[in-house]
């Protein structure tokens, strides 16, 4: 198991003493909306406190292949939706059932770094492709070719990209579902972002999945400010959702009943806070890029998510990790180096724009006066 670059700058955060500002983590600075803590409140008072089906309430999954339908745009039933302990799981469900030992999976460099763990513990391997600012941080499919073997069972993709905050148009969406169709392997959409883009349409790609082959994974975290109920979903075809639902067994039973009701409450009552959510992370974006114009330092302008990788590749010589530390021994801030999501990240620094705005624009105030 690599250790995290993200959790090496909270540990030396944690150990500094008085107030660092923390630029470091995708921890929303809000919290979930208020009738869905009533709706968890409710649900524990009425004694909803048993097990529930491994792969869900009813209610829930149905509400869940009616919000795929209308929202990602690609038809699922009931039967196809597995409730999961955040998103996080429902990437650990669709990795179980595709991938044995020495079995090899395309994970996005800069990518989360909790992919390359969970393949890890199955096993398997990871194995990076780039996503370069030459290429507009894209992947490339002849990069993608040469990357395959026999033992590639699955690409993995994300988008809104954490930790670029790129969105990738529907071409390029589809282009990597047929690469997938071409090879016979699986493809695992991660989504967890998908309600937060910014002049940008998040384009899923069980939109484009003519062969059963591509497997979904959302949240309730990011969309609801829900990190800590712990629900998310994963979709998959007809013939795996089955094993799907019981790999949950195996793995959790279920998840915890008054969550469930919570995230039923999130799908069905008003959508006015995800509105506020995300209307405050793009002034926060906007507000965050005037600043860093105005010192000069380069970044991708996110188009989703609520990242902002900021090029440091002048100002952090050969290592953006020792960079980050000096950073925070001497500026007291916070950031995630890139090497944190993969070697290509090096030179460049994730931001989270889940931060208030005062510490954003403060945090970017004391980079500028990194010398
Ligand atoms: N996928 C990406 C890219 C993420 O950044 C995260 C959380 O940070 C997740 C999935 C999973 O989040 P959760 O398990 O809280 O739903």
């Amino acid at each position: 198991m690599p250790r995290s670059g993200i959790r090496q700058i909270m540990d030396a955060a944690w150990q500094l003493d008085g107030p660092v500002i923390g630029l470091h983590v995708g921890e929303p600075s809000f919290t979930p909306p208020e009738h869905v803590i009533e709706a968890a409140r409710e649900a524990y008072a009425a004694g909803d406190t048993h097990y529930v089906p491994n792969a869900g309430v009813g209610k829930l999954r149905e509400a869940l292949a009616d919000k795929v339908s209308s929202h990602n745009k690609f038809a699922v039933s009931p039967e196809q939706v597995v409730v999961s302990a955040g998103g996080i799981q429902a990437l650990h469900v669709a990795l179980s059932l595709a991938v044995s030992e020495g079995d090899e999976v395309l994970i996005p460099d800069p990518g989360w770094p909790n992919y390359a763990m969970i393949i890890g513990l199955l096993r398997g391997t990871p194995v990076r492709y780039s996503l370069r600012a030459d290429r507009g941080f894209m992947p490339d499919l002849d990069e993608l070719e040469s990357l395959l073997t026999e033992r590639t069972r699955m690409i993995l993709v994300n988008t809104p990209s954490n930790p670029l905050g790129t969105v990738m148009s529907g071409d390029v969406v589809e282009s990597l579902v047929r690469f997938a169709d071409r090879h016979d392997i699986w493809l695992l959409s991660d989504e967890c972002y998908d309600a937060l883009t910014f002049d940008a349409e998040h384009v899923s790609a069980g939109r484009f999945d003519e062969q059963s082959r591509v497997l979904s994974a959302f949240s309730f975290s990011k969309t609801y400010a829900m990190t800590g109920l712990r629900v998310g979903y994963l979709t998959s075809p007809n013939a795996v959702a089955g094993v799907a639902a019981k790999i949950q067994e195996a793995l959790i039973s279920c998840v915890n009943a008054p969550a469930q009701a919570a995230a039923l409450a999130a799908l069905h009552g008003p959508q006015e806070p995800v509105h506020v959510m995300r209307h405050a992370y793009h002034s926060r974006r906007d507000a965050a890029a005037q600043a860093l114009d105005g010192l000069g330092i380069p970044y991708l302008n996110p188009r989703g998510a609520f990242y902002l990788w900021v090029d440091l590749r002048d100002r952090s010589g050969h290592s953006i990790a020792e960079w980050a530390l000096s950073l925070l021994a001497t500026q007291k801030v916070a950031v995630a180096p890139g090497t944190a999501f993969g070697p290509v990240g090096e030179g460049w620094a994730r931001l989270s724009l889940a931060a208030d705005m005062a510490d954003l624009l403060e945090g970017i105030r004391r980079i500028g006066a990194m010398k």
